[in-house]
């Protein structure tokens, strides 16, 4: 039996990570749940598993939570609460499923107290994955992946060191605008960009799907968790999504992990490793699935590769100035104050800006996410990134 305590109970990941569970009870037990502000939801997820532990964002709706869930169940709130629930003594594994950075902080208390963590929360690989990852060897604990092309490419190295690497291929659908001409770019809609064609996911990483900033920070996530560097880091656009992505060996062979595409398979393989659990939740039938196709991304149309393969190979706090940059950004898009184009227009900008600090701690990394975000709230704010054609 694996104690998991699960940050972002109430998301997309979240959800699956509970169906999970409950697929395997017998083996993952729910002992602390951690939500932002869909209390409902948390407090029916609550009620179902009792988890001893749960906590919400805001700490005005902790006292509500409280009285519905009587006696058995510690409510917390707040950042405070995140970083308690990632250390409690009877957790095994932290799963962290928050969106953006809210889940760096929990993260590192997790693996100070030699939790194991799994890993959705892409976000804090990105911005501080040096950190992170050697936090979790001085403290002995694994960092698994739940993004479902880092699991295959875990899965296809099986332990192998990156000197037995060539490349890493990660796969990316191409989102809902691989055949869109770049002139019509400028009018695409939030709601365009919110239809993905193969994944239903929450709403920022959805938008990151369409500008293939998703895969920008995939690259950056990749560079960190195999400590491999940039250039061996590669993009193949494969709009089924049924090859998650691919190690390409040094003597030539490249193994791929293949499924229909369900985030329940990578969630139970983080939650069981080093076993294989038997789920009858995924089943792939090739032969009806019939034609599986490869292609070159087009990083004119999508500058986003270019921006993040830029700040992995400068490092330092490019990876956390990229990510506030493009979170902001995405932000602004939804919000309709700029055009599509201008979520990679801002970035670029907020880069270009940016100093640099070749081997940050902690709290420079923080400084340059707040300081990223100011500068993209100026630019977005006041829409200098739609009078700028990116090149
Ligand atoms: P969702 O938007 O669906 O869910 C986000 C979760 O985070 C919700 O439970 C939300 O709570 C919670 N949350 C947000 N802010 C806070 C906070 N300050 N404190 C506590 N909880 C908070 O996102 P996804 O599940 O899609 O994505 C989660 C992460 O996983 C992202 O980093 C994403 O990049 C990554 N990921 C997602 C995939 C997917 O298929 N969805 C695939 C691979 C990676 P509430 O709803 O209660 O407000």
């Amino acid at each position: 039996m694996r104690n998991v305590v699960l940050l972002g109970s109430t998301g997309s990941i979240g959800t699956s990570a509970i169906k999970v569970a409950e697929d395997l009870r017998d083996r993952l037990r729910l002992v602390g749940l951690g939500a932002g502000n869909n209390v409902e939801l948390l407090v029916e997820q609550a009620r179902k598993h009792r988890p001893g532990m749960v906590s919400v964002a805001d700490p005005r709706k902790a006292a509500r939570v409280s009285e519905t869930l009587g006696p058995g169940v510690r409510v917390l709130s707040g950042p405070e609460g995140l970083v308690q629930l990632a250390t409690l003594p009877e957790a095994d594994v932290v799963l962290i499923a928050i969106v953006g950075t809210a889940g760096l902080q929990p993260a590192l208390a997790a693996i100070r107290a030699g939790k194991d963590i799994a890993v959705a929360s892409k976000e804090i690989l990105v911005m501080a994955g040096q950190i992170v990852m050697n936090e979790a060897r001085k403290h002995g604990v694994r960092v698994l992946t739940v993004d479902s092309e880092h699991s295959a490419i875990f899965q296809c190295l099986d332990g192998k060191p990156s000197t037995s690497v060539r490349k890493l291929w990660l796969t990316a659908s191409g989102g809902p605008f691989r055949k869109t001409p770049k002139a019509d770019f400028e009018t695409i809609t939030v709601d365009r960009a919110l239809k993905h064609p193969s994944w239903v996911m929450g709403k920022k990483i959805t938008i990151d799907s369409s500008t293939l900033f998703n895969k920008g920070l995939e690259m950056i996530e990749a560079r960190w968790l195999f400590g491999i560097e940039m250039e061996r880091v590669g993009v193949v656009v494969h709009p089924q999504s049924v090859v998650h992505s691919m190690v390409e060996f040094v003597d030539g062979s490249i193994l791929a992990q293949l499924s229909t595409p369900d985030m329940c398979l990578p969630i139970q393989y983080a939650l069981t490793y080093p076993d294989r659990a038997p789920s009858e939740r995924v089943r792939t039938d090739l032969a009806r699935l019939g034609t599986l196709t490869f292609e070159e991304p087009d990083e004119d149309r999508f500058p986003a590769l270019t921006l993040a393969r830029r700040a992995g190979e400068r490092g330092g706090t490019f990876g956390a100035v990229l990510n506030a940059a493009n979170e902001i950004a995405v932000e602004a898009f939804i919000e309709g104050r700029i055009p599509f184009t201008g979520i990679a227009e801002t970035v670029r900008a907020v880069m270009e800006l940016h100093a640099g600090v070749a081997e940050p701690d902690l709290n420079q990394i923080l400084a340059a996410d707040q300081w990223a975000r100011t500068q993209a709230r100026r630019i977005t704010g006041v829409s200098l990134c739609a009078t700028r054609p990116f090149p």
